[in-house]
């Protein structure tokens, strides 16, 4: 039992645990420890497949367009960078990226066509 001073002390959380531990028999001690080695042992379980699928580069870029972290205007709002704007000068958003920019317009038109083949696979 842990010297306490004060009978307030004494039923405080930590003082009161070690002594109704130290109250125990031996032989429930260390039947409980034992009990407990094998909880501790107990292997995680392999994460769902759907965490794993595809290329990690393009999931962490879907990731961040999911979270509104890519374009400068996500990323000004944040205050990470000075300026909201792209490069031409406009505010850089999704729809701007993906739709409005010449800047970009060949990437555009890249993603669009893949998608286009992606549909007609669904
Ligand atoms: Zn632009």
């Amino acid at each position: 039992m842990p010297r306490c001073r004060l009978e307030v002390y004494k039923k405080a959380f930590i003082p009161d645990t070690v002594g109704k531990w130290n109250s125990l028999s031996l032989e429930i001690r260390i039947t409980s420890i034992a009990i407990k080695k094998k909880q501790i042992k107990i292997s995680p379980s392999s994460p769902p497949a759907n965490n794993s699928y595809g290329q990690p580069y393009l999931n962490i870029i879907h990731t961040k367009l999911r979270h509104s972290c890519i374009f400068n205007n996500d990323l000004y709002r944040k205050i990470i960078i000075a300026s909201p704007n792209c490069i031409c000068g406009h505010l850089e958003d999704a729809c701007h990226f993906f739709f409005v920019c010449k800047s970009y317009s060949l990437l555009s038109m890249k993603l669009f066509f893949s998608m286009n083949c992606f549909s007609l696979m669904i």
